[in-house]
């Protein structure tokens, strides 16, 4: 089987046809997924949709939603069952710069909660290396997570390794263009890399620019089988296996 990491199936652009989704999940060896919260009331239906459909929720603030948000409701959301990480959080500097101190302090928060509850992160970095590793290496060996849609080369590579986190890797592998990412995923020891669509966002090749949804796990992972000259059945097995271990599915909660 495969696990898609990183979902955010609560978005209009895929919800309204939730069923045929998660049926062409399961018929593409997509048989789990965690579906990641962004703000307060993404939190609270993803937290609804992994009970209803007995899958996993992420919950936290994502660096573009910090303004006027409240770090309570993730305090309260995180304890709930199905809940196996802390995030979407992290730095984005793309969209803006003006809150880096704000997006930092809140980043911070997200740790020290990790930590209280022995719940790994999932971290959304974009032009933000730098400014994540400064905070993060300040806790190395304390927390643990994953760097979600990573495409950096194998330097930054490197170095998250190093800190103790995972790499998710996402559509961006399919790209023609990701040629660092495709070369970092071959020299990084296997047991770091899982698998994530990020969808609708961020579909594979051959639905670049379309709707994404968790069914396209596997065509990441068929990417990633090609790139490091492994069966497609070994890639499940690898990151079905890391997964697990990383967010501690398949213990009882
Ligand atoms: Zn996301």
């Amino acid at each position: 089987m495969l696990i898609d990491t990183h979902t955010h199936i609560y978005f209009k652009d895929i919800i309204y046809r939730l069923e045929e989704v998660l049926k062409n999940a399961k018929e593409n060896d997509v048989l789990s997924m965690i579906i990641v919260g962004i703000n307060g009331a993404s939190n609270k239906l993803a937290i609804e949709l992994a009970n209803k459909h007995n899958l996993y929720a992420s919950v936290g603030i994502h660096p573009s939603d910090v303004d006027g948000s409240d770090f309570n409701e993730v305090l309260l959301y995180a304890k709930e069952n199905r809940v196996v990480a802390i995030g979407e959080t992290g730095i984005d500097l793309y969209w803006r710069q003006d809150n880096l101190e704000l997006q930092q302090a809140i980043f911070i928060k997200h740790i020290e909660l990790a930590i209280e509850l022995n719940l790994p992160l999932i971290i959304h970095m974009r032009n933000s290396f730098e400014e994540i590793y400064d905070i993060l290496v300040q806790y190395k060996g304390r927390v643990t997570g994953v760097f979600h849609c990573f495409t950096l080369g194998i330097n930054e590579a490197n170095k998250i390794i190093d800190l103790g986190f995972y790499l998710g890797i996402g559509g961006v592998l399919t790209f023609k263009n990701a040629k660092d990412l495709q070369d970092a995923v071959k020299k990084v020891p296997k047991d770091r890399l899982i698998l994530e669509t990020d969808s609708p966002y961020l579909a594979p090749t051959p639905f670049r620019g379309k709707i994404n949804e968790p069914a396209y796990t596997k065509y990441v992972a068929i990417k990633l089988a090609d790139l490091l000259n492994v069966s497609y059945e070994e890639i499940k097995t690898v990151t079905t296996n890391n997964t697990k271990r990383l967010f501690k599915i398949g213990d009882e909660k």
